[in-house]
């Protein structure tokens, strides 16, 4: 991820050192080249069009600092520009004030939702917390079955559909799963819900269904990097669809081009929380927008 990115942009800066100032035609070139970097990375074009003229207005502006060369300079505005479009600062969970905290997750079938409500219950785990997994996907047939693996794996209860307990009713499951873990004192459920392989208008009912029966305290979408500006498509139809507060992006350690996880804070108001990067359970954990620029700027 972010490979080609990382080298155009360091070949950008490359051509600006040793110089004394920096000309207009400098500041032109420069972001001529960063531009056509974040395209070809697969960053929306808004949030391109945007950061260009953020760097350029802040190159040519008051910025000149005696402790840096203009390449510095020009380095500096870019990764602070990177930091905000990733949102800024991170992004932690807020916690229900009377327990049990209601996490919701939302995203298309294969987008890593599953593997993802295990890590991030055993991340939960590993900070003290008592988690519940329910198993609200009924739609892709193994899905309960590997969410209670996975839910073993990372030593945490698997509420899943029993005879009489909402069989095939994804809502009933839910209401049950928070109605559980208030009876066992688990403090923090986590709702796996069904995704398909396209947006649909049963798919957006269904999560808008659990969403007005539990309530959650956080819904997080979550959304596989690796498919690029569709990310930004399918995050903008949950928002109208379902509304979330957060974005999880799977699949960081990926080829990709890394344009979803540029454009994705920006294009949705809403901020990435976490990511995921790889199969293991514990390839996770809070996405830290100033630690993936300073990666990008590496
Ligand atoms: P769901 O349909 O959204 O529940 O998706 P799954 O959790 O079943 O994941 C789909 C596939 O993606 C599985 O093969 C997972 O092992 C894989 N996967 C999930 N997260 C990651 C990740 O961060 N990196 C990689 N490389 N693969 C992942």
């Amino acid at each position: 991820m972010f490979t080609t990115l990382s080298d155009r942009l360091s070949e950008t800066f490359k051509a600006l050192r040793g110089k004394g100032r920096l000309s207009e035609a400098d500041i032109d070139a420069t972001a001529r080249e960063i531009r056509l970097a974040l395209l070809e990375a697969d960053v929306a074009l808004p949030v391109v069009k945007d950061f260009i003229a953020a760097v350029k207005e802040r190159a040519r502006g008051e910025e000149v600092s005696q402790a840096l060369n203009p390449a510095q300079q020009v380095v500096k505005i870019v990764n602070e520009e990177l930091v905000g479009i990733l949102g800024g600062e991170t992004r932690r969970l807020t916690f229900a004030k009377t327990p049990p905290t209601v996490i919701m997750l939302a995203g298309l079938q294969g987008s890593g939702k599953t593997t993802l409500a295990a890590k991030l219950a055993l991340w939960l785990k590993d900070q003290g917390k008592s988690p519940l997994l329910v198993a609200a996907d009924l739609q892709r047939p193994n899905a309960v079955n590997q969410l209670q693996v996975n839910g073993e794996r990372a030593g945490v209860t698997v509420f899943a559909p029993q005879p009489g307990n909402g069989v095939g009713d994804p809502v009933a499951v839910s209401r049950e799963g928070v109605a559980e873990a208030r009876r066992t004192l688990h403090d923090v459920v986590i709702i796996d819900t069904a995704g398909r392989l396209g947006i649909d208008e049963e798919l957006m009912r269904q999560a808008a269904d659990i969403r007005d029966a539990v309530t959650p305290d956080e819904i997080l979408f979550v959304v596989d990097a690796m498919i690029g500006q569709d990310a930004v498509n399918t995050a903008q139809a949950f928002l109208d669809g379902v509304g979330y507060d957060g974005v999880v992006l799977t699949k960081l350690d990926g080829d990709a081009r890394g344009g979803a996880a540029l454009s994705i804070a920006k294009m949705t108001g809403k901020p990435v929380m976490f990511a995921s990067a790889g199969e293991k359970l514990t390839d996770f954990d809070l996405f830290h927008p100033d630690r993936m620029a300073s990666r990008i700027l590496d």
